[in-house]
């Protein structure tokens, strides 16, 4: 069922010295930094989505904190400002790593000499092939689920991370029962301390939203399908990120009150008996009936198209392993953002997570690598995996993670210091030794710079350790 077109491509081997796979915002990081690096190379863009994403309004916080929006551009943009790039829109179906070439679903044969894989990942699902159960990646699958959503009168909520809490935050005219496993709700990035203090936001009647959003950030075409023919609507987009619900209206069939249910179990999809359409079995011995689930539980790297007859190192978390060149176990093949996984000796105040700014700096990093590697020059791990620093926004307060937020990894090693203030802020510090390894910042603290220079300098603050987190103390000046 081949079309003549695509016997045409078929024929022909397009060569370039930099192939990028994914136009997520890894790939079009990785692609800007070698089109710029290298004006006379000829640069590969082969993404399966009909637009890319692109970084704007990049803004350097402090020293390792990042913010930047995130703008769904036609690939044209890319091509019109650096001449030498060129962009296919269609998936990668195979690669032969030692021949150094690649073959789209739409029929071409693309060399490389060098070639870095940043195809994203897809939501972990909790089954495959349940019409009830939607996972959220991108633009589409919003969409999916936000038509479904609006005759829904109660869906399921599974999952802890960032995903989670923004749809329980954000959905309303629906009761949102929420299956959490963890002992306290954003496990991902909260501890229960921050988690209680996040509780009442839930709890809270807001004021209606405004149908229309006032500044969106994912431009789609009115009233058009942008998906590939043929393509589903999972796979193939581009992940969301920062303010991902914008722009979408997140409203069921009912006028009640949002009713967010933490509760804690794992999800058993169950035969589908009685009113609704599906039921779950949680593991804390409940059932409940939904109009449908959405899982929400973590990612799974988009590697499929790349293993078959190559060798790549693949991480516990099916990522694909990279050095600290970006390298892959592949000669000639680098990789990054959610594809891949860290697996260099890493800092002992960084760990990967699977964000927009860990995916810009990986596919701006995998760039220069790849870029040294070609003009044999060496090159240092960038400063922005020293340590590890994330902004976003959960339920409206501003939320800053530093370093081992959490404590990962320290056992029973390490002290907390916390102050929270109602309805404003909570600040939590992870100390070991009497340094500061993490801390998490809820609300508008103002100490973000201050921690982050406590963390990077890893002063011995014994001796402070009372005052540190004292209200009445500017400590900014105290430590000028
Ligand atoms: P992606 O953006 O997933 O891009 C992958 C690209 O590869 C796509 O263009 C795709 O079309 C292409 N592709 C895939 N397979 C192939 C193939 N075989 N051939 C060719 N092309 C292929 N992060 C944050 O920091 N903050 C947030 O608030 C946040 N919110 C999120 C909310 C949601 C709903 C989701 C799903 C994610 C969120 N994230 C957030 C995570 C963030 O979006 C991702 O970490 C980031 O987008 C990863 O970028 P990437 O370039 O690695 O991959």
């Amino acid at each position: 069922n081949v079309s003549s077109a695509e016997r045409m491509a078929s024929h022909q081997m397009q060569r370039f010295q930099f192939v990028v796979v994914g136009g997520g915002i890894a790939g079009v990081t990785c692609v800007e930094q070698l089109a710029s690096d290298f004006p006379s190379a000829e640069v590969g863009l082969i993404t399966a989505a009909s637009h890319i994403k692109a970084v704007a309004n990049f803004k350097q916080v402090s020293q390792t904190l990042e913010e930047f929006d995130v703008e769904e551009r036609p690939p044209s943009v890319l091509q019109e400002k650096y001449p030498n790039v060129t962009v296919f829109q269609s998936a990668v179906r195979s690669l032969q790593a030692d021949q150094h070439t690649l073959q789209t679903e739409d029929g071409r044969s693309v060399g490389y000499e060098k070639l870095c894989i940043c195809s994203g990942a897809r939501p972990k699902l909790l089954t495959q092939d349940q019409p009830y159960v939607l996972g959220v990646r991108d633009t589409d699958s919003v969409q999916e689920f936000q038509k479904r959503l609006s005759s829904a009168k109660r869906i399921v909520v599974v999952g802890n991370g960032g995903i989670a809490l923004e749809l329980v935050f954000e959905v309303r005219g629906c009761e949102v029962v929420w299956a959490v496993k963890d002992k306290a709700i954003g496990n991902t990035f909260f501890d229960a301390g921050a988690a209680q203090f996040l509780i009442p936001s839930l709890e809270a009647q807001r004021p209606p939203r405004d149908a229309v959003c006032k500044r969106a950030r994912y431009t789609t075409e009115q009233g058009g399908d942008r998906r590939r023919p043929g393509s589903g609507s999972t796979g193939a987009g581009s992940a969301l990120g920062p303010d991902w619900h914008e722009g979408f209206l997140l409203r069921g069939a009912e006028q009640v009150r949002r009713q967010a249910q933490p509760s804690k179990g794992q999800l058993m999809v169950s035969p589908t008996v009685g009113a609704w359409p599906v039921y779950v079995r949680l593991t804390n011995g409940r059932t409940v009936g939904c109009d449908f689930i959405v899982s929400a539980t973590g990612v799974v790297p988009n590697t499929d198209a790349f293993l078959q007859g190559n060798n790549f190192s693949l991480a516990e978390d099916g990522g694909l392993r990279v050095d600290d060149h970006m390298m892959t176990s592949e000669r000639d093949v680098y990789a990054a953002g959610d594809v891949c996984s860290a697996c260099w000796e890493p800092s002992a105040l960084w760990q990967q997570m699977r964000l927009w700014t860990q995916a810009r700096q990986m596919g701006w990093f995998a760039g220069r690598c790849m870029a040294a590697d070609v003009l044999t020059q060496p090159i240092e791990l960038d400063f922005c995996f020293e340590l590890f620093a994330h902004i976003t926004k959960f339920f409206n307060y501003k939320v800053v993670i530093l370093g081992k937020f959490n404590a990962q990894g320290l056992g029973a090693d390490h002290e907390l210091l916390v102050r929270c203030t109602k309805g404003q802020e909570y600040v939590k510090v992870v100390l070991r030794g009497g340094k500061m390894v993490g801390a998490v910042l809820v609300g508008e603290t103002d100490l973000e710079e201050t921690f982050e220079n406590l963390i990077l300098n890893q002063m011995d603050l014994t001796p402070y350790k009372d005052e540190l987190l004292n209200p009445n103390i500017d400590i900014e000046d105290y430590f000028d």
